[in-house]
């Protein structure tokens, strides 16, 4: 039988390491064929990445830093040179000032704002540009996403109200760039512990209550992020487009902790 991601070519940016979401998603897609480039922020992360992609017989790595105009069109020229044309594209990236992960949203400063709204937004948005302009037989772009959008989550802050608007922006590009057979959609994944996620405060007291309310009564892994991001991406996902999937045991659906639940 075919893979499911056969003879098809795209980026996964936003590995940093093992513990990525970005990193299970890279498996999933591989498993099935996919050939992948991967973009990394900053020379730091060049000695994690590189091992890591080789294990999975892949070996394009750039640079890119997403709050630089440059940095990107450098990016989207390498791809431009090297295969002409994509066919999909992982966002998996997000900052904010970590000192404002916890404490209230109310005292968000105005600088921390501009620059979670811009990294973990608006960088979306760009890369969907340049992406388009290389998809000439259609194609799926991927962001990742958190419940924080939807409601009120301790110490997300900044973040919830950054991925509101990121899945905002989903919905406007499913319908700029679905006459061009391209799809945009957003995972929203439970919390997984990762580098990214130590930044938000309480995060463990986060892991576990969401293991104990889930409808599943457990977390969700980066494999199962992976494997949900193969649907989207892949040919399975074909009639879906503006969507935000939820791959979080089930736990948005909860409007109060369970009666059988045990306390923290
Ligand atoms: P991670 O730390 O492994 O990945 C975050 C990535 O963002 C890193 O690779 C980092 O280099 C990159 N990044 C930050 N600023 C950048 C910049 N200016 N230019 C280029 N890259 C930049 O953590 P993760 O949890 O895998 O995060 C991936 C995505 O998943 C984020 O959007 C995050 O908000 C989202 N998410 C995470 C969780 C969770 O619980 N871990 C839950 C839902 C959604």
């Amino acid at each position: 039988s075919t893979k499911l991601m056969e003879g098809r070519r795209g980026l996964i940016m936003g590995l940093a390491n093992d513990k990525s979401i970005a990193w299970g998603i890279a498996r999933a897609l591989a498993a099935q064929g996919a050939e992948i480039a991967f973009s990394y922020q900053g020379e730091a992360l060049k000695k994690r990445v590189e091992p890591l992609i080789a294990s999975i017989g892949m070996n394009q790595m750039i640079e890119c830093d997403v709050g630089s105009e440059e940095s990107m069109d450098a990016l989207f020229a390498h791809l431009k040179e090297t295969w002409g044309s994509i066919d999909f594209l992982v966002h998996a990236i997000g900052f904010s000032d970590k000192n404002e992960l916890r404490g209230r949203y109310v005292d968000t400063s105005r600088e921390n704002f501009r620059v979670s709204m811009d990294i973990s937004v608006y960088s979306f948005t760009a890369v969907c540009q340049r992406a388009a302009a290389m998809m000439p037989n259609g194609g799926s772009l991927l962001t990742l996403t958190y419940y924080g959008a939807e409601k009120v989550m301790p110490h997300y802050n900044v973040m919830g109200v950054a991925k509101a608007a990121l899945e905002a922006s989903v919905k406007y590009m499913a319908e700029d760039l679905g006459k061009d057979r391209i799809r945009v959609n957003a995972i929203s994944a439970g919390p997984i512990k990762t580098l990214a996620a130590s930044g938000i405060g309480d995060f463990r007291y986060i892991l576990k209550w969401n293991e104990l309310n889930s409808p599943l009564r457990r977390n969700v892994t980066q494999e199962e992020v992976g494997k949900s991001a193969l649907y989207l991406l892949s040919d399975l996902g074909s009639g879906v487009t503006g969507e935000t999937h939820h791959v979080d045991a089930g736990y948005h659906v909860v409007g109060m902790k369970s009666v059988d639940a045990p306390d923290i």
